[in-house]
């Protein structure tokens, strides 16, 4: 272990994508960041291939407004908009392929269908794209199709972000205790980190591990539980021409090179494969499975992510609870942390003080 730590302005702990948009971000500000990754890689837990920004909610528009009122539920969706701007902008600036995919969010189930129909109203009202159309051609009833979801590749935008001369990675090096800096205390060094034979210094550190993060800190733990989610490939013949969402949001089917990727998660306690099995077998009833890809993922209690300070840590903070629809929401949430930390701005409704008074 070295006994000259280094001093860094911000750690951040976890090389998934919300901690390397973070790190990127921080590192075109000029600060000098180290980005602590307890695996062997880059990308968390989305994996390689396709990933699918989806526009909005697992739950419809209207059953969200009724859960958080109009206003709210208006100003939760308008921000997975924002987020397909800001991932648009991303992508662009560092040369990743971007496709408006589109999604049909599908349902056989008559109160299901009421729902959505009542939502493309609503949501065409507040001049988002959304169309109901026939799903018969799938076994469903109806669906409701929407325009600017994005496909994508998490793990080579991650590893791009991370390609940045501020920005150290240091791999296979867990992140296990933060604590207050017990020397003098002085505003270039406010916290030690304690890693797996690393040790250092920073005035910041950032939390970006996902359902790891209450390790650290075991108030987070009251607010974040863990979902397990399962992705499975298969060799499907013919194209799929847009991303099909069943089961209330809670299966993905998307399209993965040449082959069909399926995306699920239920409940906490609950094993995602027997649903992901009948609606395959369903579906695509002879397709072949290549692969399999399962990981946890970390929900807030609201659903909602969580961003902003770590209770009972000074200059600690967290981008967390994105839950199985992560990428709905991951540049945006890191949008406001940013905004937090080099101009004190609010965070809005993300705000990790809704559960903890600062
Ligand atoms: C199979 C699968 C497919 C998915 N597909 C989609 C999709 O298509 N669309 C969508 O919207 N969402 C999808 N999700 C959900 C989405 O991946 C997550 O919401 C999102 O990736 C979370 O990203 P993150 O960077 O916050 O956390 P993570 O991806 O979990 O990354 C956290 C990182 O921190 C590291 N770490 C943990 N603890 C420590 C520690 N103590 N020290 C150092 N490092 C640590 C981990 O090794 C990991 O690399 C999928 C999830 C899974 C599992």
């Amino acid at each position: 272990m070295s006994t000259t730590p280094e001093i860094y302005d911000t750690v951040v702990v976890g090389a998934g994508l919300t901690g390397a948009l973070i790190a990127h971000h921080l590192a075109e500000a000029a600060l000098n960041i180290v980005v602590l990754e307890a695996t062997e890689a880059p990308g968390g837990t989305v994996g390689r291939g396709t990933g699918l920004a989806l526009l909005g909610t697992p739950a419809p528009y209207v059953a969200l407004q009724t859960r958080l009122g109009p206003d709210k539920g208006r100003q939760v969706w308008e921000l997975t908009r924002q987020n397909l701007d800001l991932l648009t902008a991303i992508l662009h600036k560092l040369h990743q392929e971007a496709t408006h995919v589109g999604s049909f969010r599908m349902t056989d189930d008559d109160t299901e269908a009421g729902l959505l129909q009542e939502s493309a109203v609503l949501l065409r009202q507040n001049l988002y794209a959304a169309e109901i159309d026939d799903a018969t051609e799938y076994g469903y009833l109806v669906g409701m199709r929407t325009a600017d979801d994005l496909a994508f590749d998490p793990a080579a935008l991650t590893a791009a972000l991370l390609d940045h001369a501020n920005i150290t990675v240091e791999y296979e090096t867990e992140v296990q205790a933060i604590r207050p800096h017990p020397g003098p205390v002085s505003e270039n060094a406010t916290l030690s980190v304690w890693a797996h034979k690393r040790y250092l210094l920073a005035r910041k550190v950032v939390l970006a591990n996902g359902a790891h993060a209450i390790r650290l800190n075991r108030k987070l733990g009251s607010i974040l539980y863990p979902t397990s989610m399962h992705a499975v490939d298969f060799r499907n013949a013919g194209v799929l021409p847009t991303p099909l969402v069943l089961r209330q949001g809670q299966v993905v089917i998307q399209a993965h090179g040449n082959d069909w990727r399926m995306v699920g998660w239920t409940g906490a306690q609950q094993d995602v494969l027997p649903a992901l099995t009948e609606v395959a077998q369903q579906l695509c009833p002879k397709a072949p499975v290549i692969g399999r890809h399962s990981w946890w993922v970390a929900q807030s209690t609201d659903g909602l992510p969580v961003v902003g300070q770590v209770p009972d840590m000074p200059n600690v903070y967290t981008v967390n609870g994105l839950g199985p629809w992560g990428l709905s929401w991951v540049c945006v949430a890191v949008d406001r942390l940013i905004g937090l930390l080099l101009h004190g701005e609010e965070v809005g409704v993300l705000t990790s003080e809704r559960f903890f008074v600062p």
